[in-house]
């Protein structure tokens, strides 16, 4: 007789706990947000049991008539999505699929020109404790110190100065939109390929929003779980110009597309079996990106990132580049004479949750730093609007300006714990 299978009530009990948590609090975290409940009833499925290396029909295992059908949705939907002739849905992470690009279009040394991470940049387009600083050749592209802009002329010079094979736009903590044209005109001059790694604002660049990466860049890739609201994971896509830019070669001298040099080097290049669990819960989220409340929700998240821009410029705080063009933005706490680091702390007794981050030129280290970097893509999801911005700005300011009051603190945390019950989870 087979053994009654226990419950595992420790490790169901903090997960009830961290529900609390994130039911109870104020989530500006510019990286994440909240799925559904059908996005966690896919990925919590029987999917997880099963092996699928390869691709839809071209696979290592059998039994993957199901899985198929379902990484072939993904697909669909995502391309339907974005209008792009190629995704691979299979990236575990966004980390993974930057990995999967430069092992596809890159050798080992060969140079690449990214956005600074202390400028806002990823840490996988360059940094030296990152593969792609490890393996290629990194160099860096950054904002200006009076603007807090790129100067897309100025990354056209380094791009001469350094002719790097690869470029790289994107970030994790830019609150403007890019220029992509320009970008791909700084490419074409060196020869280079252009990846969009679109991860913060994808959600936003599907419905519109943003300037359209798919029209200049070869490659585009993004995670799946920030402003586009899917399980953790990453995607891998391109325009329907760039199938085979290049004619990249094969050791063997012949001619590959692109889509299948990326395939490759997802599988077996970079991951072993595919999560159809996620890829499922994937599918499920891009139906649910394809809806118009979703149109309305993205339309929301920047609406709700203009008035937290507003209401911190109002109240004094500098924010880098003066504004926001999407959902998030990175504060300059300087002028306020507090760290990142404190401001983080602070507000999580209040059960706000903020990332300290740094900001361009910054003069503290990393794990103090003088910014914080906040978004809206998560309060949004919860139903937040422009007026309850107003009122997070104050909460946070009355949290920052009382951060040596424990007492105060757990006042602002009890108001704020009653507040988000008129905001259910899944409304
Ligand atoms: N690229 C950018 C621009 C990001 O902001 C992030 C995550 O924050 C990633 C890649 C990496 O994504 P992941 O954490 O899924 O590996």
């Amino acid at each position: 007789k087979a053994p009654a299978i226990a419950q595992d009530t420790i490790v169901f009990d903090l997960i009830q706990q961290e529900k609390q948590r994130q039911t109870h609090g104020i989530e500006l975290i510019a990286s994440e947000n909240y799925v559904s409940e059908q996005v966690m009833r896919a990925q919590g499925s029987i999917l997880t049991n099963k092996y699928a290396e390869g691709l839809p029909g071209k696979r290592y295992y059998g039994g993957c008539e199901v899985v198929d059908q379902i990484e072939q949705l993904a697909i669909d939907r995502a391309k339907e999505l974005f209008g792009v002739e190629w995704v691979n849905v299979q990236p575990h992470s966004g980390a993974q699929a930057n990995a999967a690009v430069m092992l596809a279009v890159l050798n080992p040394g060969d140079k690449i020109l990214g956005f600074d991470l202390s400028h806002g940049g990823h840490l996988t387009h360059g940094s030296p404790v990152n593969f792609s600083g490890k393996l290629y050749k990194p160099s860096f592209y950054g904002v200006e110190p009076e603007t807090g802009l790129i100067d897309w002329q100025k990354v056209k010079e380094t791009a001469r100065r350094e002719q790097p094979k690869l470029i790289i736009c994107g970030a994790s903590a830019y609150s403007r939109d890019w220029d992509y044209q320009t970008l791909r005109e700084a490419a074409d001059e060196v020869g280079a390929l252009l990846l969009a790694d679109i991860s913060h604002p994808s959600g936003l660049i599907a419905k519109g929003l943003l300037n359209n990466p798919f029209d200049h860049c070869h490659i585009v890739t993004t995670t799946t779980h920030k402003t586009l609201r899917g399980p953790r994971g990453g995607l891998i896509m391109l325009g329907k110009d760039f199938e085979n830019p290049f004619g990249l070669k094969t050791p063997k001298g012949e001619i590959r597309m692109m889509s299948a040099l990326l395939d490759s080097a997802v599988f077996p290049g970079t991951q072993g079996g595919p999560l159809e669990h996620v890829i499922g819960a994937k599918a499920v989220a891009f139906g649910e990106a394809l809806s118009d409340a979703y149109t309305d929700y993205t339309q929301q998240v920047v609406r709700n990132a203009q008035a937290l821009a507003n209401g911190f410029l109002e109240r004094g705080y500098q924010i880098i580049s003066g504004g926001t063009d999407n959902h998030l933005m990175l504060i300059d706490l300087r002028s306020k004479g507090l760290t990142g680091k404190l401001a983080e702390n602070t507000l999580i007794k209040a059960d706000i949750t903020i990332n300290k981050n740094m900001v361009p030129f910054d003069d503290k280290s990393p794990f103090v730093t003088s910014g914080m970097r906040i978004g809206s893509a998560a309060v949004t999801t919860r139903g937040l609007r422009e007026p309850d911005m107003a009122r997070i700005v104050a909460f946070i300011d009355d949290v920052l300006m009382h951060n040596a009051d424990d007492a105060y603190l757990a006042r602002v945390r009890g108001e704020i714990n009653e507040w988000m019950q008129q905001f259910p989870l899944f409304a």
